[in-house]
C-alpha cells in the first residue's frame, strides 16, 4: 500500500483519461492521493474531484502566480473541514524570479499562519529556495511540514528534519544526484512519497501518474538499503498520520 502525498489530477493532461489513471495508480498499490489545487478555479475542480477514499483534498497558489491569493486564503477558511491540507504553496526564486521575493515571502507567511490556526498540515514548494522556505517555516513555528521535491542541499534538509518536517520523493529521483543524496541522509521516519503528477516524471518528457510513486518507493528501498515493504509501510504510516485520513 502507497499514498502519493502530492499530485495534480485535475491538470487538463490529467483529467481527460482519470478514471484510468486511478485505475492504475489503485492496480499499483497507490491506495490514496492528495490532490493540491494551483489557485481558486483549480481548488473548486479539485473539491469536485475529491472522494475521500482515495482522492483527498488540497488547497494552494503558485508562488510564481500570486494573483488572487487572497480569495485561496478565504476558500481554506471555508473549507477547512473539506480538505486535509493547504498547499502546495511556499517560495520560487527560479520560475518566479520575476515576482518579487518580498512578496512571496508574506504570502508564503500568511498560508502558514492559516495552517496553524486551522491545525492542517502545509505542502510546500521550494524550488531554488529551499533554505529560505525552512527558515521561514522555522521562524512562523508552521507543524506538519511536507516539503515537497525539495531541490535544495541534503544539509539544510537536516534542519527541516529536526523540526520534524517531512519530505516527498518524487519519481524523478531515478535520475537526480541531489535527491538521491536527500534520500540518503533523511531517515526513513521523515520520508514521504508523491508523484507531483504530470510533473516530474522517471523519464524527461514523459507525463508523470501516481502510479510511479511505486517507483519512488523502489528507488528509497534501493538507496537506503531498506526492504520494499519497509518503505511502503513506514512511508504510508507517516502520510496517514500526517493528513489524519484513514483508508
Ligand atoms: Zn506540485
Amino acid at each position: 500500500m502507497l499514498v502519493d502525498v502530492h499530485c495534480h489530477l485535475t491538470d487538463s493532461v490529467l483529467k481527460e483519461r482519470l478514471p484510468d489513471i486511478l485505475r492504475d495508480a489503485r492496480n499499483a498499490g497507490v491506495s490514496a492521493m492528495v490532490t493540491s489545487g494551483l489557485g481558486y478555479e483549480d481548488c473548486l475542480e479539485v473539491l469536485k474531484i475529491s472522494d475521500y477514499r482515495t482522492v483527498f483534498p488540497s488547497f494552494g497558489v503558485m508562488p510564481y502566480e500570486l494573483e488572487g491569493y487572497e480569495m485561496v486564503l478565504d476558500l481554506i477558511e471555508k473549507n477547512s473541514r473539506r480538505i486535509v491540507a493547504i498547499g502546495e504553496v511556499g517560495l520560487d526564486f527560479y520560475l518566479g524570479a520575476r515576482t518579487d521575493r518580498e512578496l512571496q515571502r508574506k504570502v508564503f507567511k500568511e498560508f502558514i499562519s492559516l495552517s496553524i490556526n486551522l491545525d492542517l498540515p502545509i505542502i510546500v514548494h521550494s524550488r531554488s529556495a529551499g533554505k529560505y522556505a525552512l527558515e521561514v517555516l522555522s521562524e512562523c513555528g508552521a507543524k506538519d511540514v511536507i516539503m515537497h521535491a525539495f531541490d535544495g542541499s541534503a544539509s539544510h534538509a537536516m534542519s527541516g528534519v529536526r523540526n520534524g518536517y517531512f519530505f516527498s520523493i518524487p519519481p524523478s529521483v531515478v535520475r537526480s544526484a541531489q535527491k538521491q543524496k536527500l534520500v540518503e541522509r533523511v531517515q526513513l521516519e521523515n520520508i514521504l512519497l508523491e508523484s507531483d503528477a504530470p510533473a516530474l516524471p522517471p523519464k524527461p518528457g514523459e507525463v508523470n501518474v501516481p502510479s510511479n510513486v511505486k517507483i519512488s518507493a523502489e528507488a528509497v528501498s534501493r538507496i537506503k538499503g531498506i526492504p520494499l515493504w519497509k518503505v511502503e509501510e513506514v512511508t504510508t504510516e507517516n502520510a496517514l498520520r500526517v493528513f489524519r485520513i484513514k483508508v
